[in-house]
């Protein structure tokens, strides 16, 4: 469902140089805001009218974070299996997976997805998209690191998804026994077990950050990462605050449950820039 483990995905150098992708045609071209986002579906398709729809659906998400530079294609495989052949490696529990500018989608028919379930993961992979294409060019994006909490929270948080995840007090309970330090490291290694958990983990971790910083944090980090900056420095830059301290008061928000509103709220500290 969700791109997640990115350097394995790496592995992968576009979907469309894979085999099972060569019967695939362009069957529309729907553009969100001005850059086209082009649908490749098996020629039986009968779907292409709610992908179009569910395309549409996401553009908000597109716009949030400045938008596509760069056209997107999108791959449309029959089921999952032929999933898995594109991507290259077994993902039982994925039905899209996002690089710079492509995505591979399991058929929606094959999963049983709504126009609400496809506008949410279109969204989130589209993202991806917008993320990596911001962060870098189609040559380097790919040499920018994002830890996990930052990549994916951003996705799930502009998808609308934190109905899919645990809960803050589902989590904070979770996270009682947890050392701080090891916290974002432990739910990014069981991702493949406890999926929810890391990807509830990060969509808070990110909610924490926009409420903190504001939305003009993400595109002031991904310009500071295109320049060159390593994610940490750019996060400082942006947000003033050391990555590592930013962890720690997320973490501690969460733990301590500081969203039951005990104590001084959370406040919206100024953007150095703004100085
Ligand atoms: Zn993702």
């Amino acid at each position: 469902m969700r791109a997640w483990r990115l350097p394995v995905a790496l592995a992968v150098s576009c979907f469309g140089c894979v085999g099972p992708l060569a019967n695939l045609k362009e069957v529309a071209r729907t553009p969100l805001d001005g850059v086209p986002v082009v649908l490749r579906h098996a020629p039986d398709a009968q779907e292409v009218e709610l992908l179009v729809d569910a395309l549409s659906r996401a553009t908000p998400a597109v716009r949030r974070w400045g938008g596509l530079s760069t056209a997107v294609t999108l791959h449309v495989v029959p089921h999952h299996r032929a999933f898995e052949r594109a991507l290259g490696r077994a993902e039982p529990t994925l039905h899209a997976w996002a690089r710079y500018d492509e995505i591979l989608l399991e058929s929606p028919a094959s999963w049983g997805a709504d126009v609400e379930q496809l506008r949410a993961l279109l969204a989130h992979e589209l993202t991806h998209c917008v993320t990596f294409q911001r962060l870098g060019t189609a040559q380097d994006w790919q040499q920018r690191v994002l830890p996990f909490w930052f990549r994916e929270g951003l996705a799930t948080v502009t998808a609308g998804q934190a109905a899919d995840f645990p809960t803050l007090e589902e989590l904070a309970g979770a996270l009682r026994p947890v050392p701080i330090d090891e916290a974002f490291d432990r739910a990014e290694r069981s991702v493949s077990v406890n999926y929810r958990h890391a990807y509830g983990l990060a969509h808070h971790a990110v909610v924490f950050l926009l409420r903190r910083h504001g939305d003009g944090a993400v595109p002031q980090i991904l310009a500071a990462l295109r320049e060159g900056k390593s994610f940490d420095d750019a996060f400082k830059a942006a947000t003033g605050v050391e990555r590592l301290a930013f962890e720690h008061d997320a973490l501690n928000y969460i733990r301590l449950r500081g969203f039951r509103g005990w104590g001084l709220p959370l406040k919206t500290l100024p953007s150095p820039r703004a100085k």
